[in-house]
């Protein structure tokens, strides 16, 4: 049950830490003055709602995060807009995607207006820290832990749900340039019945031993396929995979193994603003080949909050490596990259009603 009353208690820090450089901000390395944190147990559902100084925590060492992993959470930013104002990007989209994280790890449901609310408190407090560099950004990490102290298997019965708050830099401080990808034919990331769909803290756990071979092997991330048939594309890293064929759109649809992204959804819908076919379809890693080779598939870029859109230069897959795009930016990903960075800061019309106003 979601308890409709939250109050949310300010207290306000006096010693602020000093600000970083604007110009080598990288990402998530300064977090600010101020979080969010608030508790759940059955009794009284979600409680002590609180803005206060950035903070330990105390945990018991048999707190249940530590051992079974209830862990969610969810990555969004906010931005200076063009007329002075802090805007952010479909965060209602977030925290009901929080909440679908929680149902399926069995971790209780926060109120996503309220929870907005408290946000937005939030982000105000800590507008001196959102940087105003181009792409810079305040990176926000909502984040719920199973925190009661118990060794048994099963729900946890005590939560901690907090929004921590960090300054990034523009992600493509050196140029939107395409990137080398390994394609996984070893490791899966997901499993049909498993939690895949779910901002879950043990999917990238399980993620890192292969992401760390490929980056050894020069590569930036890696193409995950699925874990049946270890054919059918289905992310790169922790983004997800848009490939255009023939002029046409395409990308993995959702079916449980895959991240549900917000910025994918609205890229789906950018590209149908402007008339492009797009198709949600399973597509294997040998068509994808197949198409590089006859000069059908002409583009491939990855799409996450991060980023935004990050450009495939290069698949490497059995030790053959191939070609996208002549190793270059396409089009489309530059338009859709320049087009939701300028949406996300109010430079643009908006007509799907996706930024919301903090101040
Ligand atoms: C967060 C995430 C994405 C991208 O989601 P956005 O909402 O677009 O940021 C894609 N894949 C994985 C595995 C992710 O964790």
């Amino acid at each position: 049950m979601i308890k409709n009353e939250l109050d949310v208690s300010l207290h306000k820090t006096d010693t602020l830490k000093q600000k970083p450089a604007q110009d080598n901000l990288g990402f998530g390395r300064y977090l600010t003055d101020h979080m969010f944190v608030m508790k759940w147990n059955r009794e009284k559902g979600w409680h002590d709602a609180d803005i206060k100084a950035y903070s330990d925590f105390h945990l018991d060492p048999a707190a249940m995060v530590f051992h079974y992993g209830q862990a969610i959470f969810e990555g969004l930013k906010a931005y200076w807009g063009k007329d002075g104002s802090i805007l952010m990007f479909r965060p209602r989209d977030n925290l009901k995607r929080l909440n679908n994280s929680a149902l399926r790890m069995c971790m209780p449901r926060i109120p996503e207006d309220k929870v907005l609310q408290a946000l937005k408190g939030l982000i105000y407090l800590e507008r001196e820290w959102i940087p105003r560099g181009d792409g810079a950004a305040l990176y926000i990490r909502p984040t719920m832990i199973a925190t009661e102290a118990a060794l048994g298997l099963r729900p946890s019965e005590e939560y901690l749900f907090f929004i921590i708050t960090s300054p990034v830099g523009a992600y493509y401080s050196e140029g939107f340039n395409p990137t080398r990808i390994y394609v996984e034919d070893t490791y899966v990331r997901a499993v049909p019945g498993g939690v895949g769909e779910a901002k879950t803290a043990g999917n990238y756990a399980a993620s890192v031993k292969a992401l760390t071979e490929a980056q050894s092997k020069g590569f930036t991330q890696v193409l995950w396929l699925d874990a049946l048939e270890h054919k059918y594309i289905e992310e790169v890293g922790t983004s997800n995979i848009f490939f255009v064929i023939n002029d046409e759109l395409i990308t993995p649809p959702l079916g449980g193994t895959i991240l549900p992204g917000i910025t994918r959804d609205s890229v789906l819908k950018l590209a149908a603003d402007w008339d492009i076919t797009t198709r949600e379809e399973r597509i294997s890693i040998d068509e994808v080949i197949a198409a590089a080779k006859d000069g059908s598939l002409t583009e491939a870029f990855g799409s996450g909050t991060a980023a935004v859109i990050s450009p495939v230069g290069e698949f490497s897959y059995k030790n053959e490596n191939i070609s996208v795009g002549g190793g270059k930016t396409g089009p489309l990903a530059q338009r859709l990259f320049d087009g939701i960075q300028t949406l996300q800061r109010g430079g643009c019309p908006d007509p799907h009603d996706w930024l919301v106003r903090v101040a």
